[in-house]
């Protein structure tokens, strides 16, 4: 439970959601979109966040979808993780979240809520910075399509009453040759030391990070360096590391000198795995 009383909203529809927003915010109030409302619980609990008044997303048709639309795969913000493990459509976001938090936890956690979420891991954004997905927003002004490697820059980027609605990847991307690899300091379900996905598309790799700096985050120079088939695997994972945004992390999970050890045995094997064609 929380430790101050808040009012729920269930809407049905994009517009009711946003128009609840607007109005509960004319009255002063300090409402918040909900997804499967673990952060917000958590996190309310130590008085990190407070909301007098919880707009929960499920009740709206657009944030359950989950198929594909003619050469698209439209993923609703509130599913949930269990969901899309368990329905393999794409098998790199499987692979990914599937590792997020615990079992239970994934039940109850949304696509949305871990993208657009406070914790700054974020992990089920990585497959999606890797196939140029697109995301729709809604809000006030109307709802819009952006490339989510446009929007997202260390976090989803929402101007204030706008929610997550779904994100689009074009069928191609689906069943590219992938890996997903996260390393753990603590436990089987700890967060990660960091976690790095990998699609390979036209014989180039991609490549996307979380748990190595304080946000997610997908680099092309590190991937030009990483592509670089004059170099041994050795020679290009080193000469990434230079492109790598700052500060690298250095907490509690791991020093940054164990995370950088750790990220280059990481980037040799997924190398190793995915085909990167080693020319010593
Ligand atoms: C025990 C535990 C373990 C965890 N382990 C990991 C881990 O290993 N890896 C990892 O990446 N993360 C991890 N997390 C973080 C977790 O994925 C996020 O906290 C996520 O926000 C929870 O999703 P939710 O649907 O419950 O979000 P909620 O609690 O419902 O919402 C969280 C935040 O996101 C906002 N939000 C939710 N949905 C939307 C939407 N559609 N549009 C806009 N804003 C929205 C809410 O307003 C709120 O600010 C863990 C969290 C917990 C509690």
């Amino acid at each position: 439970m929380l430790p101050y009383n808040f009012d729920y909203y269930k809407p049905q529809s994009i517009k009711e959601a946003i128009e609840l927003y607007q109005l509960l915010k004319l009255q002063e109030k300090k409402p918040m979109y909900y997804g499967g409302g673990t952060e917000i619980l958590t996190l309310g609990r130590l008085n990190f966040i407070y909301t007098d008044a919880i707009i929960d997303l499920k009740g709206i048709p657009e944030c359950n979808a989950f198929g594909f639309q003619h050469q698209e795969l439209i993923i609703g913000s509130t599913l949930s993780l269990r969901a899309i493990e368990e329905n393999k459509l794409f098998p790199l976001l499987s692979d990914t979240s599937k590792e997020v938090a615990d079992y239970t936890s994934r039940n109850k956690i949304t696509i949305g809520g871990n993208i657009c979420g406070q914790i700054f891991y974020r992990e089920s954004v990585l497959p999606f910075l890797l196939s140029n997905s697109t995301v729709i927003i809604a809000g006030p002004k109307g709802t819009r399509k952006e490339f989510i490697n446009e929007v997202f820059h260390k976090e989803l980027r929402l101007d204030e009453g706008e929610f997550l609605v779904q994100i689009v990847t074009e069928k191609e991307y689906l069943k590219a040759k992938h890996i997903s690899v996260k390393k753990r300091q603590q436990w089987k379900t700890g967060y990660p030391l960091l976690t790095v996905a990998s699609l390979k598309k036209e014989g180039f790799i991609r490549f996307a990070f979380s748990g190595v700096c304080p946000y997610p985050f997908r680099s092309i120079q590190m991937e030009n360096k990483l592509n670089d088939k004059s170099l041994s695997f050795k020679d290009r994972i080193l000469t990434s590391f230079e492109y790598l945004p700052t500060p690298v992390l250095n907490d509690i999970e791991g020093s940054n000198e164990y995370r950088l050890f750790v990220l280059e045995n990481t980037l040799s094997y997924i190398l190793s795995y995915i085909g990167g064609e080693e020319h010593e």
